[in-house]
């Protein structure tokens, strides 16, 4: 079994260099997990500059879906860029482009027929799709969710509510967005049983019962934008009844249901996207991370019938730009096979995990599907055992394992999803050391 080798204590002198390089000319608001100073990657290992090799649980935050430089994607990265790199997807034609849209537009099951707008990131769909639900609707308001990260952007951070650091500051945000709370079985909003809150889960029904009855007129609502499976916010798997409950609600008052799957999608819970995973159709999906395997490029993929806007009501410049088309096809072309793998290397994870579980009880909850797992880290209390995931986290940097957090005080695991069950057993045996070696909180 191979194993992560620092034969350097991490950074070492060269990544030292250029650390205070980099810390002299770049913005101050990068947040640099920890001192990881990359030279080169192949599949789910990477290499630092001081000769160190690192087992990758965090795919570059959930994007190099088929590893690092895999060779299909490097080769139609270097074919496209050799052939031209650019002309403009919103005023001229393509292959590669209608390529994309072609798979992209088939790609969610219940979705019927769809049309597709390229975007160059996650936060950019989001922001399409704002625009979309608005113009569609002709309506104005928008539901988030407590906890959501949907990106950088001003309509994105207005949708935001999982760190205040993101939005202070920055406003005034986009008027008429309204946040609920999130299903989270394991933290219910109303305090019920985790058993209860799998069935019972009320985050949809209270649309209904509170927010339409006291707040505002379902009539005045443009979207509802929902993570399908909750990332930044930390890993959180919600009630199946959750997304069933917004579908219903949402076509009985031609709401449109926006899926953001920037995290979630690109084949990270074994199927594609997580609609089919969880078996609810939305009427507009983003994608981004995985989707080219690194390459910057996002889309918005809606149902014919509600992409409406007119001609020159949106637009990108480098949007579905042809070297990052090719990529998401070769992206594509590897992953669709893997997904079995997928699934099957997920649940050998999850269980491993679990195993964990029983022997370091600061594990509190396991949870997700196909390679979209989290853990989150708990006091003697139950409470998030925040500082011990910092920790965590950099004690498994230095011993040859990357991991990231998100929410409170939750490990998100998503590797490349090239990665074996092998793999995956080498890496929580690092991960055991470190829990051994941190004890309890
Ligand atoms: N939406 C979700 C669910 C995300 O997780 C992210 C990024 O983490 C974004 C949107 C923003 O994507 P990007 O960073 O590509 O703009």
């Amino acid at each position: 079994m191979r194993y992560p080798q620092i034969n350097t204590p991490p950074p070492g002198p060269k990544a030292q260099s250029l650390i205070h390089r980099d810390h002299a000319v770049t913005s101050p608001s990068y947040i640099k997990e920890y001192p990881l100073v990359v030279d080169h990657g192949e599949g789910v290992w990477i290499h630092d500059v001081d000769g160190n090799s690192y087992l990758d649980f965090m795919a570059g935050i959930a994007v190099t879906s088929t590893g690092h430089a895999h060779p299909k994607v490097v080769k139609a990265v270097q074919d496209a860029a050799a052939k031209f790199m650019h002309i403009c997807g919103t005023d001229f034609y393509y292959e590669s482009m209608v390529n994309v849209c072609e798979r992209l537009a088939k790609a969610v099951p219940g979705m019927g027929q769809c049309k597709v707008f390229l975007t160059n990131s996650g936060t950019e769909a989001v922001e399409g799709a704002i625009k979309l639900a608005r113009y569609h609707t002709r309506r104005s308001k928008i539901i988030a969710f407590r906890g959501a990260f949907h990106g950088r952007t001003m309509g994105a951070i207005t949708l935001n509510s999982s760190k205040p650091g993101q939005k202070a500051h920055f406003g005034p945000l986009v008027p008429e967005v309204y946040h609920i709370p999130y299903s989270n079985p394991y933290r219910c909003a109303y305090n019920h049983q985790k058993d209860w809150c799998q069935t019972q889960c009320e985050c949809g029904t209270k649309l209904e019962t509170d927010w339409f009855l006291s707040h505002f007129a379902p009539e005045e609502v443009a979207a509802i934008f929902v993570e399908p499976i909750q990332g930044e916010g930390g890993y959180i798997m919600p009630a199946p009844k959750f997304l069933q409950d917004l579908r219903r609600i949402c076509d009985q008052h031609k709401i449109m249901l926006v899926f953001d799957e920037v995290q979630s999608g690109a084949g990270r819970t074994g199927h594609l996207f997580a609609a089919e995973t969880l078996g609810v159709a939305p009427d507009v999906l983003l994608t981004a991370k995985g989707i080219a395997s690194g390459m910057p490029l996002g889309a918005i993929v809606a149902k014919t019938s509600v992409m409406t806007w007119a001609r020159g009501s949106h637009g990108s410049t480098y949007g579905g730009n042809p070297v990052c088309c090719a990529a998401a096809v070769a992206t594509l072309d590897i992953l669709e096979p893997l997904l079995p793998q997928i699934r099957s290397v997920g649940e050998f994870f999850i269980n491993e995990l679990k195993r964990l579980q029983k022997k370091h009880p600061v594990i509190g909850d396991v949870r997700g599907v196909g390679l979209m797992i989290g853990a989150e880290f708990v006091q003697k209390d139950g409470t998030p055992a925040a500082d011990y995931v910092g920790k965590l986290e950099q004690l498994a940097f230095r011993k040859g394992l990357l991991l990231l957090s998100c929410g409170k005080s939750t490990i998100r695991f998503a590797p490349p999803l090239v990665i074996t069950q092998d793999e995956v057993k080498a890496g929580l045996e690092v991960l055991d050391q470190c829990l051994t070696e941190l004890g309890t909180p």
